[in-house]
């Protein structure tokens, strides 16, 4: 049996945005990706901004994820390969 947790008290899903929206999978808000969509001036009328969350994985696998500049620094100072 599974208590499910639902008194939220019709506010609507917005508890979707939790989850990955490629793959689905549940990830913890705080490591999900923020894929923002703005579209340029010109075409604005016909869009708007679309906003997206996803996994590391995901963003990833879409070449959208970047390694900040700490680990790029680290890697390229050979810490990478563990031979001594
Ligand atoms: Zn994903």
């Amino acid at each position: 049996m599974k208590s499910v947790e639902r008194e939220r008290g019709g506010a609507g899903d917005v508890s979707r945005d939790r989850e990955c929206y490629r793959c689905d999978r549940d990830v913890a808000p705080a490591r999900l990706f923020r894929l923002v969509a703005e579209p340029p001036a010109a075409l604005a009328h016909d869009y708007q901004t679309a906003e997206r969350f996803c996994c590391p994985d995901c963003a990833a696998a879409m070449n959208l994820s970047e390694f900040s500049e700490r680990l790029k620094a680290r890697a390229r100072r050979g810490e990478k390969s563990p031979g001594r």
